[in-house]
């Protein structure tokens, strides 16, 4: 067909039934389950390989209420207390629900129709486990099983993964093996953790003929009356038109790298994202601009953060979420007062609301704030991919006295001294009645294996100069605002009435569960739950059973 100026382009690119933007587990876990339900499905995604924040991740799902651990007794009932218990009035209950009755039917679903395979990680106690319904002896938290890459061919090296070097950041060796105690030697090429999760889901795909198009980055939704009815991506330096016969899914994570979205939408200060630089929004701007109703843009799952100076990942300031340094005994988190304000070895979501405490006339008290260790600590347990006895490197800060670190680094040196006189005197007590750290069964998991008891795994005095301090603020795994959604995904418009084609799951959604995080693997249990939700009602038009 041509017209006055010329042969005109088809409306049309390429066409399919279902279009999965982004290729995380939330995007991973909708494109398969749409596949499998008959659906031809394409997936785009926008970096140069698969699985986003998932696959740097520790690939655990928390599902609270499943049937797999003998004698458990994990009921609907304790999850939903649970969660209420540590909601303050922010969660979504339908949805919430949902979440919990899908999650056991969605880890089935997934096994059948994919090469992944979930375990209990074994022991992992729940992130606040003495509130009601919590569990102090895990068994909510399951682990990607390991998973051989080679299954792959070459789509094992195209999967996501942070250079290999001395940060513990995303999975150091430690958390490996904890998550894994042994790896099956018939192996060829082992992964595990995120990595495992991500290859099991894109063998699946791959065996139904699915293959991600990479460096395809979504910049439009394109809709008609009809609703939503395909996406112009751009893929190769040029802009394609891809024609959704039924639906297109948001999978494109948060918005943590977008430092405008942040400064609008986030509670407090986000001072540094610890996933890939690729989460952008982009998925929040286009359903922005299809009038989708928006919630629970506040919140993100928070981590503390070290930066250490000239550190980048993709030309952009490198973020790594400290554990071990703030749980393992002879270390504590000071503001520049030198005080305390939180339980440091407690879980890192909630530690947001204590770095984000502001004083009406000084501000953020509390950001930024340092770790301060002994050489004892270093000694023992090393820090941040530092050996323990290696040298300590010059981005410590490092003094004799605690006085003179102070000093160093801005901190009321009385403040700090007092400060740790006391820790040292409370500690001998086995005691933190500031905030109880040591009291929760949570709050030595990360701590020191062969301490004499559970408090001590994580208690212990600053005594051995030299002293160390290295400043932390508060940062993000990943936002947890986004597009409201019905039960199945379904994009709701600002009117209430869903926006007819669009569906978004994971980061990309506006995260069910408010402020809460239930447990190790408390965003990608509801990420992949809401995927398996969405990828079924996009391709059949139905919920699932
Ligand atoms: C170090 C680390 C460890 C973690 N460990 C755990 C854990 O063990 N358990 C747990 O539950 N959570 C964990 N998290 C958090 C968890 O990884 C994320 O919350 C989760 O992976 C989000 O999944 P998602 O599919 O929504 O997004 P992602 O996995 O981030 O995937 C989004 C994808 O969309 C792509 N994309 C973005 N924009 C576009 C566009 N315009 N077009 C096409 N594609 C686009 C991105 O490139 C990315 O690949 C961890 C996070 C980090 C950083």
């Amino acid at each position: 067909m041509t017209d006055s100026v010329g042969p005109r382009r088809p409306q049309w690119d390429s066409e399919t039934d279902v279009v999965v933007l982004g290729s995380g587990g939330a995007g991973l876990a909708a494109a398969l389950t749409a596949a499998a339900s008959g659906a031809a499905v394409a997936i785009y995604e926008k970096a140069a390989t698969v699985g986003g924040t998932t696959a740097v991740s520790g690939g655990i799902t928390w599902i609270p209420a499943h049937d797999r651990l003998a004698g458990a007794d994990l009921s609907v009932e304790d999850a939903l207390n649970y969660l209420e218990a540590q909601s303050l009035g922010a969660m979504d209950r339908e949805l919430v629900e949902t979440f919990v009755r899908t999650g056991p039917a969605m880890l089935n679903y997934l096994e059948q129709h994919s090469d992944l395979r979930f375990d209990i990680a074994e022991g992992f106690p729940d992130y606040k486990p003495e509130l009601p319904g919590g569990r102090p002896g895990g068994g909510r938290s399951l682990a990607a099983a390991p998973f051989d890459l080679a299954k792959l061919g070459e789509w094992g090296a195209r999967i996501t993964a942070f250079p290999v070097d001395f940060s513990n950041v995303g999975i150091d060796a430690e958390t490996k093996a904890r998550i894994h105690a042994t790896v099956d030697e018939s192996l060829t090429e082992p992964c595990v953790a995120g990595t495992a999760l991500i290859a099991g889901l894109l063998k699946g795909l791959l065996d139904r003929g699915v293959e991600p198009v990479t460096e395809a980055r979504a910049v439009e939704l394109l809709g008609s009356a009809d609703g939503i009815v395909g996406v112009r991506i751009n893929h190769d330096g040029k802009d394609i038109r891809v024609r959704a016969r039924r639906a297109v899914i948001l999978a494109t994570g948060g918005f943590e790298w977008d430092p405008g979205l942040v400064d609008a939408y986030l509670r407090g200060p986000m001072r540094g994202a610890v996933s890939p630089p690729n989460n952008t929004g982009d998925g929040l701007r286009m359903a922005m601009a299809h009038g989708a109703d928006l919630a629970n843009m506040g919140e993100a799952w928070w981590v503390p953060i070290v930066q250490i100076p000239g550190d980048t990942l993709g030309g952009k300031p490198r973020s790594r979420s400290v554990r071990l340094e703030r749980t393992r005994p002879r270390s504590i988190i000071v503001n520049r007062a030198g005080k305390r304000f939180l339980n440091e070895a407690g879980e890192y979501n909630s530690m947001a609301g204590p770095f984000h405490h502001l004083d009406p006339r000084a501000g953020y008290l509390n950001d930024p704030a340092w770790i301060v260790f002994d050489a004892q600590h270093l000694k023992r347990y090393g820090f941040l991919g530092i050996d323990p006895n290696g040298p300590a490197p010059e981005w410590f800060n490092e003094s004799p006295t605690l006085e003179q670190l102070a000093d160093k680094i801005g901190v009321d040196p009385a403040g700090l001294v007092g400060t740790v006189e006391a820790w040292n005197r409370n500690v001998e007590q086995e005691h933190d009645p500031d905030f109880g750290r040591g009291a929760s069964a949570y709050d030595g998991y990360w701590g020191d294996p062969t301490a004499a008891s559970p408090a001590l795994q994580t208690l212990g005095p600053l005594d051995t100069a030299p002293f160390y301090a290295v400043p932390v603020a508060v940062g993000a795994m990943g936002t947890k605002g986004g597009p409201r959604t019905d039960r199945d995904g379904r994009v709701l418009h600002v009117s209430g009435k869903v926006i007819p084609g669009l569906f978004a799951a994971g980061n990309a959604m506006a995260g069910v569960t408010g402020k809460a995080y239930g447990g190790a693997g408390g965003t990608l249990g509801p990420a992949m739950t809401f995927g398996y939700r969405s990828g079924y009602a996009a391709a059949t038009g139905e919920s699932p059973a």
